[in-house]
């Protein structure tokens, strides 16, 4: 598989955030979010067999947690599917981030799952596949990354819709960071103002989850691998 890099760090944008993961960030991307921070692995990286993967992810930690992630990882799906059950025979808890685009059908169903919905400021407005709602449980999570009001209604509709919050663990509103951030570790790189957001979910009575990209706020935003 092209790998862009294997590392350890802090979970930075689930219902897991904080905890200690390790990611696997697979090489391609087959979408152009205008906000995307991870344009670094449209190209490049390394091939890498199934042994050399799992033997990195051992060599940096035996246990926990471990996220497949891209890019979009479901491009390799047919040695991406292998590794999750690899993995989940290894015993870790394995999460999959994915564009929405890609069907999740051949997944195992114990990965968590953490799938986005592009809203209409993405650039890719209209790229989720909806019979991935259908695979979807209560141990999954949708994101919606938000720029602005205009996403964020279309968010708020698309989770009162198709009744989100009952089919899975946690729907996440997520506000975009700008992608050429650097500097300051604070709120001011969001595009959408974060307190703004808190003050929409509370009007609009929402059960989702406000989530904020942790891993921005404890490191300088502009690096990667973190
Ligand atoms: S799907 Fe993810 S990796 Fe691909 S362009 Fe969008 S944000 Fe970037």
């Amino acid at each position: 598989m092209q790998v862009t890099e294997i590392y350890r760090s802090l979970q930075g944008e689930s219902s897991h955030a904080g905890l200690p993961c390790i990611f696997v960030r697979l090489t391609g991307c087959n979408l152009r979010c205008t906000w995307c921070d991870s344009e670094y692995t449209f190209s490049g990286g390394h091939r890498m067999s199934l042994d050399e993967v799992e033997a990195e992810v051992r060599q940096l930690a035996t246990s926990g947690l471990v996220e497949i992630t891209g890019g979009e990882p479901l491009l390799q799906e047919r040695e991406a599917v292998p590794l999750m059950k690899r993995l989940l025979a290894l015993g870790y808890t394995v999460l999959l981030e994915t564009s929405g685009e890609r069907t999740l059908e051949h997944v195992p169903a114990q990965v968590v799952k953490i799938v986005d919905v592009k809203c209409p400021h993405s650039g890719e407005f209209g790229t989720f596949r909806e019979q991935n709602l259908a695979m979807l449980t209560t141990q999954d999570e949708i994101k919606f990354v938000l720029a602005d009001r205009a996403d964020y209604e279309f968010g708020r509709d698309f989770t009162r819709r198709h009744e989100l919050t009952a089919r899975v663990r946690s729907v996440i509103f997520s506000p975009a960071f700008r992608k050429d951030a650097s500097g300051a570790r604070d709120s001011s790189h969001c595009l959408l103002d974060p307190q703004q957001l808190a003050e929409w979910i509370l009007a609009d009575r929402l059960n989702v989850r406000l989530g904020l990209q942790i891993h921005k706020f404890i490191w300088e935003p502009s690096i990667k691998g973190v």
